[in-house]
């Protein structure tokens, strides 16, 4: 299961800082796949913006939440339409400790809520690696501009950082790579490698998937 933690600067520019082993000229980024709900602290709220969730609901549909055994891209059977959590005061923590990346990050701007956006955003505090989810029906909202510029420009510093950003629509993932995007299946539990080779000839990217890596 992946887990935040409290992303203070949530900044794409600014909030990266793991540190993952690199031998030699080659190095290697793991995640492994469960879209779940992260948890935040909802401090990270007052600390970042003053934005609140208003009517959207996309998380309570498009993340998977262990507690309610809620797979991915359902709606929650406590979303009530129009009115929220019916179980608000009572809701799981992987809820209401959750906060996507539009709601931390002061540079996303209202074109980025995921109701407009049609795809949720977050980051693993395990692996700081950032999440794409498009909403069901909408797969390909993120290949839309403004949103893979910058995307696209996000994750290749992420990666120079050692951090994969991906999308994930039901098994299939798509990495975004600097040179590439590269769509592999996985399931939960498998895990992605990127092995990240640099040479005169340049640098290389191959993605690893174990078990088992099946390429569209
Ligand atoms: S996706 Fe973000 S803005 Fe929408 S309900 Fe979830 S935390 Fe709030
Ligand atoms: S329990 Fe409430 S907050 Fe959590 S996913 Fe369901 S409706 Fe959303």
């Amino acid at each position: 299961m992946l887990m935040t933690s409290v992303n203070k600067a949530s900044n794409w520019n600014n909030i990266y800082c793991g540190n993952l082993a690199c031998v030699g000229d080659e190095h290697t980024i793991k995640i492994e796949i469960e879209i779940v709900r992260d948890r935040r602290c909802e401090m990270a709220v007052a600390q970042v913006t003053a934005r609140s969730c208003g009517d959207c609901m996309m998380c309570c549909k498009l993340l998977s939440i262990e507690e309610l055994e809620k797979p991915a891209g359902i709606w929650c059977r406590h979303a009530r339409s129009g009115q929220g959590c019916g179980i608000y005061k009572d809701r799981p923590n992987a809820c209401s400790h959750f906060l996507c990346e539009w709601m931390t990050n002061p540079n996303l701007g209202q074109n980025w809520k995921p109701t407009s956006a049609k795809f949720v955003i977050f980051t693993s505090s395990i692996d700081q690696s950032l999440n794409i989810c498009p909403d069901t029906g909408y797969p390909n909202a993120w290949r839309q501009e403004p949103y893979y510029s910058v995307l696209k420009e996000t994750a290749a510093r992420l990666i120079e950082q050692k951090k994969i950003t991906r999308v994930t629509v039901g098994e299939m993932n798509t990495v975004l790579l600097p040179d590439r995007d590269e769509v592999v299946r996985c399931r939960p539990g498998s895990q992605i490698t990127v092995i990240v080779t640099n040479s005169s000839a340049g640098t290389r990217y191959d993605l690893k998937v174990e078990p088992p890596l099946t390429h569209r």
